[in-house]
């Protein structure tokens, strides 16, 4: 993933692309660059290998001014991560300049095309291609110029372009990743990310796939590859500018783990009527008599949303019966899934333009399917595909790993596992209000968890000389195993692993010994019997893992004196509902991932983190 970010307007262009490239830094890069245009006539180009700062400092050294640019962080796929192949691109005469995020498939036998018509090439990238194309095809105006060029594209891209032959415009298109077109006032931008330019304005415009926009320093123009005009509505994003600062955390990932309960908070707001014992899914184009006449529930996702979609499987059927599918989006569409009318397929995408989950959720539509989003950008691609939108009141999400996007998902989830219950009468009114209670009563539960975070920097220490770990599961609370070890790989780059408690006797028993700490979802609900059950076996786990050495970190219900006798650490969580315990116990894991990561990239002490957590949790008004 890589970043672009352009500016047209009144103010000096640098320090705006500078500033959302920052924004942009969650993505990853390897190379940074920009290129501006000034008065005289001149593109000015800066690029640098390595971090933003090198960009930084080379543009104090030669300074560069404009009120018009683009600029680009760069994850290499073609060609090395050196100043060279940093973008911005350039033609032959350096009077065009190409950033893109993406990849040119058919880039070598269009090389090769040009260099045979005398096209001179600079550098190893497949993007440089895009240059020379808009050159080929330049009659003096540049969107014309670019939309031939996209033509003769094969593979992804979002492209933003400049010429110094045809000035103060910026075209940019998209077949693929996301552009997102920012409007201000007698100022436009646009980014990969509403997050980069979000400090700028909030009305937001999203290309489809198959569009270009034409900013001007007077206005933004959409129209589709073949030059139709296309009007979209302007989407309003309601997120506070503040919201995309660190506040005094460390970290992202700490402030946005610390957001949960706020988050989760926000995404019942409205939902759930304890006094009626309804569930309002108002914003939604699926009447409520619909909701009872589906047969089957299919969830899609990628990453850290497919757990939750896991999770999510547990919640529908164990509250609405009926039987749920969960699906990869990269592997949905190529098996000729099978998918009626009456099936109601859920998408989820944090962004909402998660390009795999977008061409699933278009393959389940074409087949007769209803589908439905859980999304936490506004107006975003699969939000618009949609017949509704169960939007997550996360906030931004900056962190490289999804964390409070993740809990807020579950508790969409569980919001429509209810709605479906409802709907179906599997769920009678007495027991939604007890759940709904319960559903209320999980953001102040999510502080108490987090007030323990000295407990978890404790077992961060005590993981840290290991290179491998091991996270079981059963029912429920085997997705939060998933989910877990994949924290621990994003953020501390150790091998983890996910697994169903149960399926270890069948192999993965044999690679447990001191070297192996295991990490135990043990929590179990009283009032439940199908969760006693799966705690009696999980406790038997345990006990397996002790008899061959592993170290246990169990995490338990509170008051559970049964787990501790057995394991070598205890996290405790508050009693709630098994099927919303997953919200709390993802908590800590997220926490030991974070406080696990190498020590230089952690900066302040545990207590300095906690004082930031309890800080932000606790002084913050009831909503
Ligand atoms: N394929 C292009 C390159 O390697 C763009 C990669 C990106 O999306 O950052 O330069």
């Amino acid at each position: 993933m890589c970043g672009i970010v352009g500016y047209i307007g009144t103010q000096p262009a640098v320090p705006i692309i500078l500033e959302g490239l920052k924004r942009l830094e969650y993505r990853g890069y390897d190379s940074a660059g920009l290129a501006v245009c000034c008065g005289d006539n001149q593109l000015q180009v800066r690029r640098a290998q390595g971090k933003l700062r090198n960009l930084e400092k080379a543009i104090q050294l030669n300074p560069a001014e404009g009120f018009y640019g683009i600029g680009h962080t760069r994850w290499a796929t073609h060609g090395r991560p050196t100043e060279e192949n940093a973008h911005p691109h350039r033609d032959c005469k350096g009077d065009i300049v190409v950033v893109h995020n993406g990849i040119v498939e058919n880039y070598l036998s269009l090389k090769q095309q040009l260099q045979a018509e005398g096209h001179v090439f600079q550098t190893e990238t497949d993007t440089e291609v895009i240059a020379h194309l808009v050159e080929k095809h330049f009659q003096g105006n540049l969107e014309e110029a670019v939309r031939a060029t996209v033509k003769e594209l094969t593979g992804v891209f979002a492209m933003a372009v400049i010429s110094r032959s045809d000035q103060s415009k910026i075209v940019a298109a998209r077949s693929g990743p996301p552009v997102v077109i920012g409007l201000g006032d007698q100022e436009f931008f646009v980014a990969s990310d509403v997050t980069a330019i979000l400090a700028h304005t909030q009305d937001m415009l999203f290309l489809d796939d198959g569009e270009m926009a034409i900013l001007t320093p007077t206005g933004a123009q959409l129209c589709d590859f073949d030059g139709r005009q296309v009007s979209r509505q302007v989407s309003r994003i309601l997120w506070n500018p503040i919201e995309v600062e660190k506040g005094g955390y460390q970290h992202f990932m700490l402030k946005e783990i610390c957001e949960q309960p706020r988050a989760v908070r926000d995404t019942t707001l409205g939902r759930v009527g304890l006094d009626t014992g309804r569930i309002f899914l108002n914003e939604m184009d699926i009447a409520p008599a619909e909701f009872s006449q589906f047969r089957q529930v299919r969830i899609i996702a990628c990453g850290t949303s497919w757990h939750a979609a896991l999770a999510g499987k547990f919640m529908i059927e164990r509250l609405a019966r009926v039987p749920v599918e969960v699906d990869y989006s990269s592997e949905f569409r190529y098996r000729d899934p099978i998918v009626s009318e009456h099936t109601l397929t859920v998408v989820i995408s944090q962004s909402g333009e998660t390009a795999d989950t977008l061409a699933a959720q278009r393959e389940a539509k074409q087949k007769g399917s209803k589908t439905l989003a859980i999304c936490n950008v506004a107006g975003s691609m699969i939000t618009r595909e949609a017949a509704g939108t169960i939007y997550t009141h996360a906030g931004p999400e900056i962190g490289v790993a999804s964390t409070k996007a993740f809990t807020c998902q579950l508790t969409a989830l569980f919001i429509l596992a209810m709605r479906l219950g409802q709907a179906n009468h599997s769920l009678d009114e007495s027991t939604s209000r007890c759940l709904m209670q319960e559903l209320l009563g999980i953001p102040g539960k999510l502080e108490e968890v987090l007030s323990n975070d000295a407990v978890y920097e404790a077992l961060a220490r005590r993981l840290h000389h290991f290179r491998n770990a091991l996270f079981l599961g059963r029912g429920i609370h085997y997705p939060i195993a998933l989910e877990g070890a994949l924290k621990l790989k994003e953020i501390s780059y150790i091998h983890a692993e996910g697994y169903p408690a149960g399926e270890m006797k069948h192999g993965p028993n044999a690679l447990i010994d001191e070297n192996l700490p295991v990490v135990v979802l043990a929590t179990r609900d009283p009032a439940s019997s199908e969760s006693r059950v799966l705690y009696e076996k999980t406790l038997s786990n345990i006990q397996e893992v002790k008899a061959r050495d592993g170290l246990v970190i169990a995490v338990v219900t509170e008051g559970d004196d049964d787990a501790r006798k057995i394991a070598d650490h205890v996290i405790e969580i508050p009693r709630t509902s098994e099927l919303l315990a997953p919200i709390l116990e993802i908590v800590p894991l997220q926490l030991m991932a974070s406080y696990r990561r190498a020590p230089r990239l952690r900066r302040g002490s545990a207590a300095q983190s906690r004082q930031k957590c309890d800080g932000r949790v606790t002084a913050r008004a009831p909503v």
